[in-house]
């Protein structure tokens, strides 16, 4: 099968004819129909915290349809449509009774192979797709996942004043979790118009761009400061300006990956009473939640989407979006297309 593979870092992922995947025990293979990138997949192979052997391959936003059912799985067949986890657990420790996978304290395997024909899926980690949700929505889950979290996590009130720092897919998967619990006074801080656009179709209505008087505008359109900031940024200064924007005793979720040194001043947090929290992944529950609100809001969901390629423009289709020069929505590869 042809897989998109890491070679060193800052160097274009290579197009290359590997094996087909086998399903080991515990596990099915998919072909899968429609992988998303992140940033975590450019932190991965820029060398930015770490760095991946060389052959590694990648994409962890991914699902498709069963095509081989390897020994002891009973709840999936050849042809089910799924979702995959790319972090399964043991299902055993206290990390993994959290409902989180990513904190398993017994090392989880990892299972972020997407960018690829076929794919080796843990059965346990699958979630089944609604029967009217397409095969290509499945790749909208885990990236949705990451927003529902946070937003469950936050406790919101449907009439809190909110603004989320950066308007990439997670800040706007934010959004979209914030809108379905009816919540409206939602102002998008974002570091340029890039987004507007697109922010605006996801709902988006209240866009502010940074600059000295950002905190005014915001004030001024919430009505007052806002009672929870979600950084989803993920780059240095974003947690000081969100401690800077929130009200006192409001509170802070961080879910942006930032990899490089941060400067705060604790202080300042400790006088106004800020709760910092920060937020990783999704719990299973999280995660099969998502496969509904994607199946019932479908063409909202994929708003998020704004560029899709094959195989052969993957790979350049990867530095575009490493560079900052792709579309302003999600990048998806379609293996098949
Ligand atoms: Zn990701
Ligand atoms: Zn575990």
């Amino acid at each position: 099968m042809r897989a998109l593979l890491f070679r060193s870092p800052g160097e274009p992922l290579a197009l290359e004819t590997i094996p087909d995947p086998e399903p080991g025990e515990g596990e099915v293979v998919i072909r899968v129909a429609r992988c998303g990138v992140c940033g975590t997949d450019v932190h991965a192979t820029s060398g930015h915290g770490f760095v991946l052997p060389a052959g590694s391959q990648l994409g962890h936003e991914y699902g498709g349809e069963v095509v081989a059912v390897g020994k002891n799985v009973d709840r999936l067949a050849v042809g089910d449509r799924i979702a995959a986890m790319t972090v399964v657990g043991c299902g055993q420790c206290e990390g993994c009774k959290s409902g989180i996978d990513l904190l398993c304290t017994n090392q989880y395997v990892g299972y972020a192979h997407g960018l690829a024909e076929y794919a080796r899926v843990s059965a346990r980690g699958a979630t089944k797709l609604p029967a009217t949700m397409s095969l290509a929505d499945s790749a909208l889950v885990e990236p949705f996942a990451v927003g529902c979290r946070a937003v469950r996590l936050s406790d919101v009130q449907r009439d809190a004043k909110i603004v989320i720092i950066g308007p990439g897919p997670i800040g706007l998967s934010v959004l979209f979790w914030l809108r379905k619990r009816g919540v409206e006074n939602v102002v998008m801080l974002a570091s340029s118009d890039r987004r507007r656009t697109l922010t605006e179709s996801m709902g988006g209505d209240k866009f502010v761009v940074e600059k000295d008087s950002a905190g005014e505008e915001i004030r001024a359109i919430l009505g007052g400061a806002p009672d929870i900031v979600f950084e989803a940024a993920g780059v240095p200064g974003v947690v000081g300006r969100a401690i800077d924007l929130v009200r006192p005793g409001g509170t802070i979720i961080g879910l942006g990956f930032c990899l490089q040194p941060d400067t705060i001043i604790p202080g300042m947090a400790m006088i106004k009473d800020v709760t910092i929290r920060w937020s990783t992944t999704f719990t299973r529950e999280d995660f099969a939640a998502c496969a509904d609100a994607i199946d019932k809001d479908a063409v909202l969901a994929r708003s998020l989407v704004s560029t899709v390629v094959g195989m052969e423009q993957a790979s350049a289709a990867f530095e575009d979006f490493r560079n900052g020069k792709g579309g302003s929505g999600k990048l998806q590869i379609d293996p098949w297309s």
